[in-house]
């Protein structure tokens, strides 16, 4: 039987969500970035959906193993390069490419006399201050990397954008100048064989200037848009993910009646309220706020009362016919996961790749089931 709580995917919107970055950056080659479990949506099956891209990007070394040991043959990008010796070691064994953003890896890359195994990223800090090396250290790591026999030329670049989504914020148009200065002072004939990239969804959505060799689209791959203002739909992506439960208690309240942890919510008039089977156990955000829609039967409620672990209550009005067992969606179809993050004060990022153990995932499409995590 079907569990309460479910996600249903509609993988067939992936491959769309590639053509719609190929139609956005049509000169650029596509690292999909399928970090964090494919943003929650499954990383071996997401990777399934996705083989219209043509490299794939995961932050930690562990997920690219996952990946080849699936036996994926694609390009895959680790985006924290490695952390440690024996992380080298599984890079070069998996034939994994390593963003090399610290000291401490380019360290490490001198000691071994290997010839020519590893393919890098060579990360520049333009001004997000997270990994990098700043403009003033990168053409001295440039050439120590050169001398290193295991890395196989040409060495690849990129930068990270801090402030993307923000089309007003000067700071990206700084960051793709100071990223091209610097590679253009290091390498004066840039038409070279080394492949810069720059965009990640929001580069590729609102910066053309950042579009180069490659991009690597996350978020806009999963049909979500990375703008606060508006929805993946409005920019031609398809969601993959509708989160699903159904009502298991339907009961009258009247005036003065508290709901929930803590009574925070209290009835101003008798309405009919609505007991959801989803909770934050199952990653439905803890902070929702009271007015929160939820679609019932289709139609939108508003959420009441705190969010708890396993269930949600929900306003139905006084003259609802809503009876236990009826279908509600939290996210998906007519109700945006764009809209439930600003009304829980986060990002859509965080909601998909929330959603727990426990919600079961169900394929819309007819996609192989062996390729399932
Ligand atoms: C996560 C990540 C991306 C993808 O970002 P989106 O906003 O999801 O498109 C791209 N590049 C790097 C380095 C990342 O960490």
């Amino acid at each position: 039987m079907m569990p309460a709580a479910y996600a249903v995917l509609d993988l067939e919107a992936a491959a769309h969500n590639v053509e719609k970055v190929r139609a956005y950056a049509p000169n650029a080659r596509i690292m999909a970035v399928i970090k964090a479990n494919g943003y929650g949506h499954g990383l071996l099956r997401i990777a399934g959906a996705l083989q219209n891209a043509d490299a794939f990007a995961v932050a930690r070394v562990d997920e690219g193993i996952r990946l080849r040991k699936a036996g994926i043959e694609k390009r895959i990008v680790v985006l924290e390069g490695f952390t440690c010796p024996e992380e080298l070691e599984e890079l070069l064994h998996y034939q994994l490419d390593a963003v090399v953003h610290s000291l401490v890896q380019v360290d490490v890359f001198e000691q071994r006399t290997e010839f020519g195994q590893i393919a890098i990223w060579l990360k520049l800090d333009t001004g997000m201050n997270r990994l990098g090396f700043k403009a003033n250290e990168f053409n001295a790591v440039y050439q120590r990397l050169n001398q290193c026999s295991i890395i196989s030329q040409p060495i690849n670049f990129m930068t990270h954008l801090a402030n993307a989504d923000d089309k007003q914020d000067p700071i990206t148009h700084k960051q793709i100048s100071l990223f091209n200065d610097t590679l253009a002072t290091l390498i004066p004939k840039l038409e070279s064989l080394n492949e810069r990239s720059i965009a990640n969804s929001a580069g590729i959505l609102a910066w053309q200037e950042a579009l180069t060799d490659w991009v690597r689209p996350g978020v806009m791959l999963y049909g979500i848009s990375p703008f606060a203002e508006s929805t993946g739909g409005q920019l031609g992506l398809k969601p993959i993910m509708g989160l699903h439960s159904r009502l298991i208690a339907v009961k009258q309240i009247v005036t003065g009646d508290k709901v929930g942890y803590s009574g925070s919510w209290v009835c101003e008039k008798p309405t009919t309220l609505g007991v959801v089977a989803i909770g934050y156990g199952d990653g439905y955000p803890r902070y929702a706020k009271a007015g929160t829609p939820v679609l019932v039967n289709g139609q939108r409620v508003s959420l009441i009362g705190r969010v708890s672990m396993d269930m949600i209550t929900v306003d139905l009005g006084i003259n609802t016919n809503a009876k236990p067992g009826d279908p509600v969606t939290l996210w998906g179809d007519g109700l945006s996961v764009e809209e439930i993050a600003l009304c829980a004060d986060t990002i859509p990022y965080t909601l998909v790749c929330g959603v727990t153990q426990r919600v079961k995932i169900v394929e819309k499409s007819g996609y192989d089931k062996t390729n399932q995590d």
